[in-house]
């Protein structure tokens, strides 16, 4: 795949302002997720060294990032808390790292219908931290719940997913 040109870096920071990151040492540390990459397969899969992160704060920012993302033929690759340690938010195709950590609002407990409406990038314990002060609480997580997002845990097929969605969460 081709490096970001200048009309496309021009682009983003336009779209992100602060938000857009090209600096080396900034994309090396999205390179990889909590763990190093093993030596046996780091030759098998060649640099992960993205050519940009970016960090969108809501919905709108996010389609228009991926809409532009396809016209341009750049790979996008989604980030929450890379904590699962075996390699899903790498960029093995470069492009650009879309990092969740601004998207980590709650947006809305219905409690009588016990639903939660929140944006990917909440970290499950302050999720269910924001829940308890409502007397509710969740009804499932991972046990790296200090430490990842809800939408890392449903994107990769969270394991108890007829649970959640009996629970009613949607995410934004
Ligand atoms: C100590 C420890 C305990 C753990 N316990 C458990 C456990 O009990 N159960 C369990 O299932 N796992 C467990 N894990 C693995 C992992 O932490 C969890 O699965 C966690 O929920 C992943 O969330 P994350 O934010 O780190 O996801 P990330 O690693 O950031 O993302 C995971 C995958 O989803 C994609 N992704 C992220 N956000 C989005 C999005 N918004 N839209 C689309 N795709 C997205 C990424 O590209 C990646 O492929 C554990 C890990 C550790 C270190």
């Amino acid at each position: 795949m081709a490096k970001l040109d200048n009309k496309q870096q021009s682009y983003l920071k336009e779209r992100f302002g602060g938000r857009v990151n090209f600096d080396k040492v900034e994309r090396k540390l999205y390179s990889h997720d909590i763990a190093a990459i093993p030596g046996l397969i780091k030759p098998l899969i060649g640099s992960t060294v993205p050519d940009a992160v970016v960090q969108p704060v809501n919905e709108e920012e996010l389609t228009g990032l991926i809409r532009w993302a396809m016209e341009n033929e750049i790979v996008l690759t989604p980030r929450g808390k890379a904590s699962p340690v075996y390699g899903g938010v790498l960029p093995v195709k470069k492009g650009i790292v879309v990092d969740f950590y601004r998207m980590n609002r709650v947006i809305g407990v219905d409690s009588d219908a016990q639903t939660a409406t929140v944006q990917s990038g909440v970290v499950w314990e302050k999720l269910d931290r924001y829940l308890k002060k409502q007397g509710l609480t969740l009804r499932t997580y991972p046990t790296s719940y200090p430490g990842s997002t809800v939408g890392g845990w449903l994107a990769q097929g969270g394991p108890v997913s007829d649970r959640m969605r009996r629970a009613g969460f949607a995410i934004m």
